[in-house]
């Protein structure tokens, strides 16, 4: 017998290769205009994200084209350092005539895919690919308390092959708590009838415990959010929130709101999944596709 093999110095290996290369994690966000995105990329920097982490500094905002935006922070936490960069997507089934509106976002991500198998081909290749393709796309759904849109339904239905998509209620706070639970309801049960797969995918769900976890996100989903960029005071603690005339909506009490939900099931529960899913399922997609269309 061999004995101490020494597996669990592997562990250690990839704690310091983390630490000294760091790495890339990004969110787009797609959803009509005036549904509070851009706010909500300011609450998710705002958030604890960046409050409980040291050093993080802010970077070049970088235009990529004239409508897609894309906003980064290095975030730093026990030595590890994470680029989040969220994609803003302005105006997303803003035109009179919406048809194949989807296009433009698919494109960028596309793009990204092509760029990172670009790297992967040459053969002088950097030791660590920068990572632009994007991790997840969370799609904003009108607070309507009805049903979701044919534009909605097109959109999802596109885009999950390609991203994972993570729908989630916009303006939550313009709800009742009954309201809200009923169009989530809605939601899913619509999503579902036109067999759109959103992220956790139920067919990557890898065994038992990872279902039974998976189920009940799922059964939550999806996220009622609020946004906010500006500050409080409620009972001597300074908070995001909304100020309205019976009070302060606070964006990060889970009694409010469920932003502070999505914002863990993101940043950490699933963060090394939603990567994973996007390399191993997404990426490798695009990539056969490609290598296929070039005679193999
Ligand atoms: P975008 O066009 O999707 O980027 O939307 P904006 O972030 O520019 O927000 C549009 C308007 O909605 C602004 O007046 C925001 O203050 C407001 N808003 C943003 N988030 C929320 C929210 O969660 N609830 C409510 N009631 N209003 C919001
Ligand atoms: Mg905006």
């Amino acid at each position: 017998l061999l004995g101490y093999i020494g597996i669990d110095t592997i562990i250690e290996q990839m704690r310091k290769k983390t630490m000294k290369t760091g790495f890339d994690f990004n969110i787009m966000i797609v959803g009509h205009s005036g549904l509070g995105k851009s706010t909500l990329v300011n609450t998710l920097f705002k958030s604890q994200v960046s409050r409980r982490s040291t050093g993080w500094s802010r970077d070049d905002k970088i235009p990529r084209t004239v409508e897609i935006k894309s906003v980064a922070h290095v975030i730093e936490e026990g030595g590890v350092k994470m680029k989040l960069t969220v994609i803003d997507t302005p105006g997303f089934g803003d035109q009179i005539n919406n048809e194949n509106c989807w296009e433009p976002i698919s494109k960028y991500i596309n793009e990204q895919y092509e760029k990172f198998l670009k790297e992967e081909v040459n053969i002088a290749r950097k030791k660590r690919i920068p990572d632009t393709r994007v991790h997840c796309c969370l799609y904003f759904i009108s607070p309507t308390g009805h049903s979701l849109r044919q534009l909605d339904l097109e959109f999802m239905k596109h885009l999950s092959r390609v991203v994972n998509i993570i729908p989630v209620i916009a303006k939550s706070d313009t709800l009742t708590p009954e309201e809200k639970n009923e169009f989530k309801q809605r939601v899913r049960k619509e999503l579902e009838i036109c067999g759109i797969e959103f992220y956790p995918q139920r067919e990557f769900d890898e065994d038992i415990e990872d279902k039974s976890d998976n189920d009940k996100i799922r059964d939550a989903m999806p996220f009622a959010v609020v946004g906010s960029d500006k500050e409080y005071q409620v009972n001597g603690k300074r908070v995001l929130g909304r100020k309205t005339p019976w009070g302060v909506v606070e964006v990060e009490n889970p009694n409010h709101c469920e932003f502070a939900q999505l914002r863990d099931f993101l940043i950490r529960s699933h963060l090394q999944d939603l990567k994973e899913v996007t390399h191993n399922i997404h990426y490798e997609t695009y990539r056969a596709k490609r290598l296929n269309a070039n005679g193999g």
